[in-house]
């Protein structure tokens, strides 16, 4: 099983009460995972496959 890390914060969220994982709003090729944490503090993510970046 992969581990999922947040991509704002960089750290493991595997399992993780309040994280969420979702397909880029951008190109829908990537999966993006956010931390609650990150959410919280609307860390900016970035795709990583086409760039594009979001607050949520
Ligand atoms: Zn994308």
């Amino acid at each position: 099983m992969a581990k999922l890390t947040c991509v704002s914060t960089g750290s493991e969220v595997t399992n993780q009460i309040g994280s969420v994982t979702f397909s880029c709003p951008s190109c829908g090729k990537i999966k993006i995972t956010r931390s609650q944490y990150a959410r919280e503090i609307a860390a900016q993510y970035k795709c990583s496959g086409c760039g594009f970046t979001g607050p949520n």
